[in-house]
C-alpha cells in the first residue's frame, strides 16, 4: 500500500522511473509522449543535461545560503536575464518557489503599495470568472471557478469576478473581433465604477487562459483596453503568465503578443522545466522603490525564496532557451501541431474550437460543432480522452467538464519546445485513437 496522499484519492498511478526528451517512462518500460509538458511545465523536455548539470554543480557549491543572508550568483544573473527581456517598466524579480506563491506575493505586494502610497481604502482585486491563479487561500480567491472556492469561502477574501474575453463563445453574430475586445474589457470599468475606483487595488488576468479554458487568447485589442482602463483609475494590473510565459506561446512573455506591459508579471512553470520548483514575481520600478523609499521591507517572505538550486535550474533553462533559439521552434511547431489539429479534428463533429498560441493548444469538445453547445459534464469527456490518451501513450492536459456554472470540456496541449516534426504527427495520432475510443 502506498503511504503517498494523491490528489485523487482512489487513483492508481504508474511510477516514473525515467525520462528521455519528450517521453516519461514507466516502471514497466511504458513511454508516454509528454503532449502536455505535465501542465505545460517541461519545456525542455525531460533529462536535459545543460541544466542537470548546472542543477548539480550549483548543489555542490552551495545548496542553500538564506536570502536573509546572502544573494547567490544564480539569483543575480538570472534576475538580469528576464529584466533585459522584460516589457515595459518591470525592474525588479523576485523569486518563490511556483505558481501560486507567485500570485500570493503579487497580490501582497499590491496591497503594500497602496498602503505606502497612502492609498488604504485600495483593497479590491478584479479577476475574471473561469481562471485559475493558484491552490493558495489568496490565489485560490482570485480564482474564478467557484467550485474550487465554494468549499473554502468562509476563510477566503472576498474577491470580484469579471467575465473573461472569450471571443468565439460571446461573439455577437455580426461584432468584429476588435468591438468584441472593447466589450469585454468595458466590463473591468463597470466593475471599478460599481466598486468606487478608490476602493480598487489591482486587476489580475492571464493573457492566455490555460488552466481553465483551453489556450484562449484575448480579442484583438482586448488588453490594450484593460491597460488604459487600469491606468485611468490607477488599478495594478498584474498578469498571471505562469502557464503561458517563458517562451510557451512563442514569444519570452506571452502579453508581449498584446503590446501591454503589466505593472506586476507572475511567471513560474517554464521558468525551472520541472527541473526545480521556481517562480517569480516581477514589479516595476516605481512599485519597489515606493516599498524601498517607505517601510524598506516587503511583507513576504518564505525559508525558499531566492532558492541558490532553483535559481541555477532557472538561469540554464533561459540559456537553452536563448543559445538553441527554441523560441522560434516554438513558433514553427506550434504550426505544424496546430495544422495537424486542424486536419485531424477540424471537421469533427465534437470539436468546437482549436485555438491557442505557439505550443500552448487548446481543444475544445462540445456536442454540437455549430452552435458549440457543450456537452453533458457529467459525462466527464476531457477526463475520458486524458485516460484513453494516457492509454494509448500520450500524456495531455483535461479541463473539467463544468467550469463556474457554464458547461465546457477542453484539452489542452502544450509539449516541450523540442518536441520533434515526428513526434508531433505521433502526439495527433495518438489523441486521434483516444477521441475515437470516446467519441466514435
Ligand atoms: N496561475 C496559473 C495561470 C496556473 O496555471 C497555475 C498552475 N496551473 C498557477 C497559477 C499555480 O501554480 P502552481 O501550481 O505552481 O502553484
Amino acid at each position: 500500500m502506498s503511504h503517498v496522499f494523491p490528489r485523487h484519492c482512489h487513483s492508481k498511478l504508474p511510477t516514473a522511473v525515467g525520462g528521455e526528451g519528450c517521453y516519461l517512462i514507466d516502471s514497466n518500460g511504458k513511454r508516454y509522449l509528454d503532449g502536455s509538458g505535465g501542465a505545460a511545465v517541461s519545456c525542455l523536455g525531460h533529462g536535459n543535461p545543460a541544466v542537470t548539470a548546472a542543477v548539480a554543480e550549483q548543489m555542490q557549491a552551495v545548496a542553500f545560503a538564506h536570502t536573509g543572508f546572502f544573494t547567490s550568483e544564480p539569483a543575480e544573473m538570472l534576475a538580469d536575464y528576464l529584466i533585459a527581456r522584460a516589457p515595459g517598466t518591470l525592474d525588479r524579480v523576485y523569486f518563490v518557489s511556483g505558481g501560486s506563491e507567485a500570485v500570493e506575493a503579487a497580490i501582497k505586494l499590491a496591497r503594500q503599495y497602496c498602503l505606502e502610497r497612502g492609498e488604504p481604502e485600495r483593497r479590491n482585486v478584479i479577476a475574471r470568472r473561469q481562471s485559475y491563479h493558484g491552490n493558495t487561500i489568496g490565489a485560490l480567491a482570485a480564482g474564478g471557478n467557484a467550485w474550487r472556492r465554494e468549499p473554502f469561502l468562509p476563510i477566503l477574501p472576498e474577491m470580484n469576478h469579471i467575465d473573461p474575453c472569450y471571443a468565439y463563445r460571446y461573439q455577437r453574430d455580426g461584432e468584429t473581433e476588435e468591438a468584441y475586445g472593447q466589450r469585454a474589457a468595458q466590463a473591468l470599468e463597470e466593475e471599478i465604477l460599481r466598486l468606487g475606483p478608490e476602493s480598487v487595488m489591482a486587476f489580475i488576468a492571464e493573457p492566455v487562459v490555460g488552466a481553465t479554458l483551453g489556450a484562449v487568447t484575448a480579442a484583438a485589442g482586448y488588453f490594450t483596453a484593460v491597460r488604459e482602463i487600469c491606468d485611468r483609475y490607477g488599478v495594478l494590473l498584474i498578469l498571471d503568465e505562469v502557464m503561458c510565459g517563458m517562451g510557451r506561446t512563442g514569444h519570452l512573455f506571452a502579453c508581449d503578443a498584446d503590446g501591454v506591459a503589466p505593472d506586476i508579471l507572475c511567471i513560474a512553470k517554464g521558468l525551472g522545466a520541472g527541473y526545480q520548483p521556481i517562480g517569480a514575481m516581477l514589479c516595476s520600478k516605481q512599485i519597489f522603490d515606493a516599498i524601498a523609499d517607505g517601510s524598506g521591507f516587503f511583507q513576504h517572505g518564505h525559508t525558499y525564496v531566492g532558492h541558490p538550486t532553483a535559481t541555477a535550474a532557472g538561469l540554464a533553462v533561459v540559456q537553452e532557451i536563448e543559445s538553441r533559439d527554441l523560441i522560434a521552434q516554438v513558433r514553427q511547431r506550434g504550426h505544424v501541431l496546430r495544422s495537424a489539429l486542424e486536419e485531424a479534428f477540424g471537421q469533427h463533429p465534437n470539436v468546437g474550437d482549436i485555438r491557442g498560441r505557439g505550443l500552448f493548444l487548446g481543444l475544445e469538445l462540445v456536442a454540437d460543432r455549430q452552435s458549440k453547445e457543450p456537452l453533458d459534464p457529467a459525462m466527464k469527456v476531457a477526463a475520458q480522452v486524458k485516460a484513453a490518451a494516457f492509454e494509448a501513450g500520450l500524456i495531455c492536459y483535461p479541463m473539467p467538464g463544468t467550469v463556474d456554472g457554464r458547461k465546457g470540456d477542453h484539452i489542452l496541449l502544450a509539449p516541450p519546445f523540442i518536441i520533434e516534426e515526428a513526434q508531433v504527427g505521433e502526439l495527433v495520432e495518438k489523441l486521434d485513437t483516444a477521441m475515437r475510443a470516446v467519441l466514435p
